[in-house]
């Protein structure tokens, strides 16, 4: 359906930012933009004192969680987790593990429109070692061998991305940051990805591990909570992405009741990790390297009900990073990084109509982004504010 969203502040996403102008748009793109547009249109949205935006971008979600259960309720929860993220604005997500790779099905039923949601870029299941950090949602590896098997297997199935698990982490038995893949197996990980040219990311929590994944070409370090200056400064010299995933820490230490020993642990770790991951932001923002913005929706109290984008972006706005640039990391770095830029990220004709309304103006109040009143994608409305 023809919409037009009329008399609105457009944050394009490529720099420019207009005030009292209209935005045009269907399900083949958008377009056109700018003030007083005479095109017509079958819906209208008045837009004053509201701000139009790129539909956002979630690079690092579980839509089915982190303990999911057998293939028909994995199944059930991917679609379930990637329709709420409407709710937030998100168009797009990055699925960075999920059980049974019901996130490359859904992605592409998706994609044939037999199902309504957001685009999913997917990874299948992590490559972890058995018993390791999210064995639950995992391929168990143990030798280089067997990465290398599973790498391959996962592009074989056609994930967009391979995701593995270089160190622990909060959620689990024992220490956060100990080594679990070894350097062998990490290089041998990356090397598949190259030669399947499919881009690859990691679960790092450990300056080891994360020295061995960027030396080794990484695509995109998840977390990387033990990132320093001088890590930062190789990141950028390597053309490194970051998705550092601030939210999640807090929000596990905030709410998950420290009532048994083995939750008072896990909110001490989400603790330390908390602090440990705003240093690494503030580094990487003084170094200038690429961000993207991811969530780690699926972990607990971390999704669309509890805030966990419009949190991550606090976070961002909090370690230094001003709004324009919080909003263009949520935007069009986040298709960037996923290699859809041509398609979206950004507002302008002939891109695809991924768009959100808020209320208010996130360029000021960066919070604005909790009150989503729409969000479009490819020009369909999914979600409306009740
Ligand atoms: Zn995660």
């Amino acid at each position: 359906m023809r919409t037009k969203i009329i008399n609105s502040r457009i944050f394009c996403g490529n720099g420019e930012i207009l005030e009292n102008a209209d935005i045009l748009f269907d399900e083949t793109g958008i377009l056109d933009i700018g003030p007083s547009l005479h095109g017509e249109a079958k819906r209208v949205l008045n837009g004053s004192k509201k701000t139009v935006l790129p539909g956002f971008i979630d690079c690092h979600t579980h839509l089915a969680g982190l303990d999911a259960g057998d293939g028909i309720a994995v199944a059930f929860r991917t679609q379930e987790g990637a329709r709420e993220l409407l709710s937030s604005g998100i168009t797009t997500t990055r699925a960075v593990g999920t059980k049974y790779g019901a996130d490359i099905r859904l992605r592409d039923m998706i994609a044939r429109g037999e199902l309504k949601g957001p685009r999913i870029l997917a990874s299948g299941e992590v490559i972890c070692i058995t018993c390791g950090h999210c064995a639950e949602i995992g391929m168990e590896c143990d030798t280089v061998g067997e990465v290398l098997k599973a790498a391959r297997s996962q592009c074989k199935r056609g994930v967009d991305w391979i995701k593995f698990m270089a160190t622990s982490g909060v959620l689990g038995v024992g220490p956060s940051t100990e080594v679990q893949l070894s350097g062998e197996q990490i290089k041998a990980i990356i090397q598949v990805g190259r030669a399947f040219d499919t881009p690859t990311c990691a679960h790092i929590m450990n300056y080891e591990a994360l020295k061995t994944c960027v030396e080794a070409g990484i695509t995109c370090v998840e977390h990387g909570y033990d990132m320093d200056e001088a890590m930062a400064q190789r990141m950028v010299e390597m053309g490194t992405w970051y998705v550092p995933t601030m939210a999640v820490t807090l929000m596990e230490s905030t709410y998950i009741k420290p009532d048994t020993s083995r939750n008072r642990d896990l909110v001490e770790k989400a603790a330390a990790a908390q602090k440990k991951v705003r240093n690494a932001v503030k580094a990487a923002i003084k170094e200038g390297v690429k961000m993207a913005v991811g969530t780690d929706t699926g972990c607990p109290f971390t999704n669309p009900s509890m805030y966990a984008y419009a949190t991550e972006l606090s976070l961002y706005h909090m370690s230094g990073m001003d709004n324009r640039e919080v909003l263009t990391c949520a935007t069009r770095h986040g298709a960037e990084l996923l290699g859809i830029e041509r398609e979206t990220g950004t507002l302008e004709p002939g891109k695809a109509a991924d768009v959100v309304l808020v209320e208010g103006n996130p360029l000021e109040n960066i919070e604005a982004v909790k009150d989503v009143c729409a969000t479009f994608c490819k020009g369909e409305l999914l979600y409306h504010k009740a």
